[in-house]
């Protein structure tokens, strides 16, 4: 539910409201702005008295709140939320691309592909160290050992890092990263959620493989209701009955969540298709789409990955697809940071 307040108001009205409606045993979200102050009633609003609150002075409207989010819901927070990740800045008209490899494998590899990927444009360098592998006898990456590796590779090319974390056990070894990654599988654990909604590190999200848009938001409003505001998503495909990609990049997820949501939204296009020729098409319609950013699976050695390898760039290819970006995120509006 949705309080707006009449302009020019006496605060003290306003508080004795904001006190009346924690008295019910629901949280507030105060919106002040220029022209109008607005109340968030966060919580079960079912038994409020929609009426009641209408009939006082103070108040504009009232409105009730189909979507069951609250903090990630743009109707609370009309602006684009900005999220800055090492000077790099994610929403509004910025746009970042991470890239990497699925996996860091060992010190030489993900140091040679933070180089190329940075030299080719990429601003946040990406790779696993925990990988969700759907085999327990696949390559179930570096843990602790991939973590170290990826710090040096930040110490050596100044990119932040992005990599996934699978459990709650592992927070604290992930003190050092800057975007914590929250992968498709685990998007809806909810103990993990509110564990990293205590942090202040951004989260990227990624939508599960069967999750809706409202599902894949109520997995945000976890986070954020924990009180970490930064939670960048990112759609990977949803699975469908096509078996030629390795998912169906769902495109109208981006425009549909920028209606919905203040939060910024980017594409990781290889896990999307798990094909690499496939990458670059579904970057640029990505970009026409409206994303913020991209996340770009990039190998030196391909052929070789532990993982993923049929979906990874090499690095020349991907210099090719930022040149295209750049040709096209003008048209959008959007400025690359480089
Ligand atoms: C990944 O980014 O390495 C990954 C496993 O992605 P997803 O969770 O989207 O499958
Ligand atoms: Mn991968």
């Amino acid at each position: 539910m949705i309080v707006v307040i009449k302009k020019d108001q006496d605060r003290k009205q306003v508080d004795n409201l904001i006190n009346w409606i924690k008295g019910l045993g629901l949280g507030v979200h105060l919106s002040e702005g220029e022209n109008s102050t607005i109340i968030g009633l966060i919580g079960d609003t079912s038994k409020v008295d929609i009426g009641l609150i209408r009939t006082l002075d103070i108040v504009e409207s009232v409105t009730r709140v189909q979507e069951p989010y609250k903090n990630a819901n743009r109707k609370f927070h009309p602006q684009d939320t900005i999220i800055d990740v090492g000077g790099h800045k994610f929403g509004g008209n910025h746009f970042q691309i991470i890239a990497g490899p699925c996996s860091v494998e060992s010190e030489r590899q993900i140091i040679e592909v933070a180089q190329a990927v940075k030299k080719a444009g990429a601003t946040l360098l990406r790779g696993g160290a925990f990988k969700p592998r759907t085999s327990p006898y696949s390559f179930q990456g570096l843990g602790v050992d991939g973590l170290a590796l990826l710090k040096k590779a930040k110490n050596e090319t100044g990119m932040p890092i992005v990599t996934e974390i699978m459990s709650e056990e592992h927070i604290d070894d992930f003190d050092d990263v800057d975007v914590i990654q929250v992968g498709a599988r685990n998007m809806q654990n909810f103990d993990l959620l509110n564990r990293l909604g205590k942090l202040k590190t951004p989260i990227l999200l990624k939508r599960g493989l069967a999750a809706t848009i409202e599902e894949w938001l109520m997995s945000a409003e976890y986070i954020m209701s924990e009180g970490n505001p930064n939670v960048i998503l990112c759609e990977r495909g949803i699975r469908t009955y096509e078996t030629y990609t390795r998912n169906t990049l769902d495109l109208s997820a981006i425009p549909v969540l920028k209606e919905r949501t203040h939060l910024p939204v980017i594409v990781d296009p290889s896990h999307a298709t798990g094909i690499s020729r496939l990458v670059k098409p579904l970057s640029l319609a990505s970009v026409g789409a409206g994303s913020d950013g991209l996340i770009i699976e990039v190998h030196n050695d391909p052929i070789h990955a532990l993982c993923d390898g049929a979906q990874s760039l090499r690095p020349e290819q991907f210099e090719d697809v930022v040149k295209s970006i750049d040709l096209m995120l003008p048209a959008v509006g959007k400025e690359r940071d480089s």
